[in-house]
């Protein structure tokens, strides 16, 4: 199984996609993670994408991409994986088709989860992380909403794209998740 997870910051994808990672035994690779960890490391990725991840903007695509090629091309990856924060431009789609060209495979599914911002402001506000300030949570959305837009638009012309929606009890997410990943 090879999918992307797409959603706005608070849409809960974490918690999906550590499901959908064990249950179809694929390594979850959140692009987030991999940066927040590095900035916590300090390792010369992390203190690149410190300046524009604190900030709410996205790391520049040269760096993102770089990443994640790396990252895909790992032994774990080989019978799938499920992306959750990339691709994000589609300048990051366009070179991502060309990484799945070059591994020789292709994208079986891309689900949108979906949650009115209302939903997501609130639910952001009460986190309380270091880029959860309710300035930053707007601009994110924004930036998540200009960006995707397009993105979301490219799957769905491809025949690939499900919305499921993000709001209620997380098991009737992971199901209807689950429902369209089967179809
Ligand atoms: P996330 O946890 O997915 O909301 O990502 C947190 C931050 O990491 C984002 O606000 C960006 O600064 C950076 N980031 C994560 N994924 C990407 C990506 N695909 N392209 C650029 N920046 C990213």
């Amino acid at each position: 199984m090879r999918c992307i997870l797409f959603g706005p910051p608070g849409a809960g994808k974490g918690t999906q996609a550590e499901f959908i990672s064990k249950h179809f035994s694929i390594p979850h690779i959140s692009t987030g993670d991999i940066f927040r960890e590095n900035i916590r490391n300090q390792t010369p990725l992390g203190i690149e994408a410190k300046r524009f991840s604190e900030a709410g903007n996205l790391v520049p695509d040269s760096v993102t991409i770089a990443m994640v090629r790396d990252r895909l091309s790992k032994q774990d990856c080989v019978n799938g994986f499920l992306l959750d924060g990339f691709p994000r431009t589609t300048a990051q789609a366009d070179e991502f088709d060309a990484i799945l060209r070059d591994l020789d495979t292709s994208l079986d599914a891309v689900i949108n989860l979906v949650v009115p911002d209302e939903e997501l402001v609130e639910r952001l506000s009460k986190r309380g992380r270091a880029d959860d300030s309710v300035d930053t949570v707007l601009h994110r959305l924004t930036v998540y909403h200009d960006n995707t837009k397009s993105l979301i638009g490219y799957y769905r012309s491809r025949g690939i794209l499900c919305d499921v929606v993000g709001v209620g009890p997380i098991e009737d997410i992971t199901a209807g998740i689950l429902q369209a990943l089967a179809r």
